[in-house]
């Protein structure tokens, strides 16, 4: 019985794992590690019609290749999966049992409260050195020091160093799956070598993004400040390998190669971030088709999210970015969570969330429309901060009780209506983006914006 493998639909992506040399005319060359996009199947499913990057077409060998799929959501990843938080002495050597020379995990230390222990299995005997935090770096002996653990376990792995073993084989904590491993299972793992890092283009809260050349294009390149963020940084990752759309900016993989940094490769949009690309051209240059086109742009960025059940939890003119050619693209998804999970309120934008995703931290597609609405306003005020003249800490008690903007100046009335929906108090009465984008190609179609 042969096993029948279904053929790949035209538009899916796949990497390569081998260089490709062209041996007919009609086929396509490729080098290992390029993307490309399946066009056609063929009469031989051992073959498929592909296009690479600069849109030349030819055939492929299907098993040079590997199919890129969206990590599966629900899935934990970890950047430490041999992390095991809190667990005693004795369940750390349950847990490394039956015995295994080089089987290790990490602990929170019982006995020191904020130090950590290694535990590693050693001819039949688990050893357990306490890990010590001292003026802001880790170590063992006092005399190596690291920045993290995950610096650690490096070190550790590579040599033992003074311990009993070198550490060869993480004890998974249970329901998680190594990052590292996910990323390049999935097809989503990019190679180092092939990134060039070549200046600073933005701050980011997690740690500086900057701009790259990946294989000849210009990339953005979110880079990692510590270990605690780099969990963060994984969960966007994760969200972003299950997105594709033209006014989402797109991943284009991640770097998770040597065990103490994390980058997250994007597509580089080269006129920033939509705040600083209105207030820096403002009324003079920006028409009123130009507003409207990226309210209409990141509308159906939006509606992609809604029809897929994500909630982006931090919409904002500051997380949308403009590309080369004008398109307006939402960004950002470090917030970004399959409907229905909860989270902490107290960092949240205040002037751009919903009432309720305040009061009572329900977070749905419908929050995000409240958010649409500040974002116009934004848009129609050339980046300016929402709610001027008002107090942060007035805003919300004016919310509640029904208080909004004032139409931007100059701003058609028909826009206004359209955030004014946005801002109702129950959200259940707000627009879909699908509705939205609707009336918003309506005003574009009857010419409605001046
Ligand atoms: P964070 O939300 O973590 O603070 P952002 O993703 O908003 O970080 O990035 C910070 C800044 O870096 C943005 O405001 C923008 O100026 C720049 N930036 C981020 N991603 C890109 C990109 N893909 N292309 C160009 N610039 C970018
Ligand atoms: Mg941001």
């Amino acid at each position: 019985m042969s096993v029948v493998q279904t053929p790949w639909q035209a538009g899916t992506e796949c990497v390569a794992n081998y260089d490709f040399q062209q041996k007919a005319d009609q086929d396509l060359p490729f080098s290992k590690g390029e993307v490309l996009t399946i066009v056609a199947v063929t009469k031989d499913p051992n073959w498929y019609k592909a296009k690479n990057k600069v849109g030349q077409v030819g055939f492929i060998p299907a098993n040079y290749v590997q199919k890129r799929e969206g990590v599966k959501s629900g899935t934990k990843l970890s950047l430490m999966p041999w992390f095991h938080g809190k667990i005693t002495r004795e369940q750390a050597e349950r847990l490394l049992y039956p015995p295994e020379t080089g089987l290790f995990l990490v602990r929170e230390s019982t006995n020191y409260p904020g130090d950590y222990t290694l535990c590693v299995s050693c001819e039949g005997k688990v050893e357990h050195y306490r890990i010590i935090y001292k003026s802001g770096k880790l170590t063992i002996d006092e005399e190596a020091y690291f920045d993290n653990l995950m610096q650690l376990v490096e070190h550790y792995t590579n040599d033992a160093d003074g311990l009993c073993t070198n550490l060869t084989k993480p004890k998974l904590m249970e329901g998680t799956v190594a990052a590292q491993d996910m990323f390049s299972q999935s097809g989503w793992a990019l190679k180092m070598k092939d990134l060039k890092l070549l200046q600073i283009i933005g701050k980011g809260e997690f740690g500086d993004v900057m701009l790259g050349d990946y294989r000849g294009s210009k990339v953005a390149v979110k880079c990692i400040k510590n270990d605690a963020t780099a969990q963060a940084f994984v969960a966007e990752a994760l969200v972003m390998t299950q997105l594709r759309h033209k006014n989402l900016v797109q991943l284009l993989g991640v770097i998770v190669e040597d065990k103490s940094s994390l980058f997250i490769v994007t597509e580089f949009m080269a006129k920033g971030s939509l705040v600083d690309y209105l207030r820096s051209r403002g009324r003079s240059v920006l028409g009123g088709e130009c507003l409207l086109k990226f309210s209409l742009d990141v509308s159906e960025g939006m509606e992609y999210l809604e029809d897929n059940n994500f909630v982006h939890r931090d919409l904002a003119a500051r997380n949308v970015l403009v590309s080369e050619d004008n398109i307006a693209k939402v960004s950002d998804f470090g917030l970004t969570k399959e409907a229905s999970a909860t989270q902490d309120t107290s960092k949240l934008p205040v002037k751009w969330t919903a009432p309720e995703a305040l009061r009572e931290k329900l977070f749905s597609t419908k929050s995000d429309v409240w958010s649409f609405g500040i974002l116009l306003w934004e848009i129609y005020s050339f980046g300016r901060v929402p709610y001027p003249r008002i107090a942060l800490k007035d805003v919300v008690p004016r919310v509640e009780k029904g208080y909004k903007m004032d139409s931007p100046d100059g701003c058609s009335p028909v826009v206004y209506e359209v955030m004014k929906q946005c801002w109702n108090v129950d959200p259940n009465q707000r627009p879909s983006f699908r509705k939205l984008r609707e009336q918003l190609e309506h005003i574009k179609a009857n010419e409605l914006f001046q």
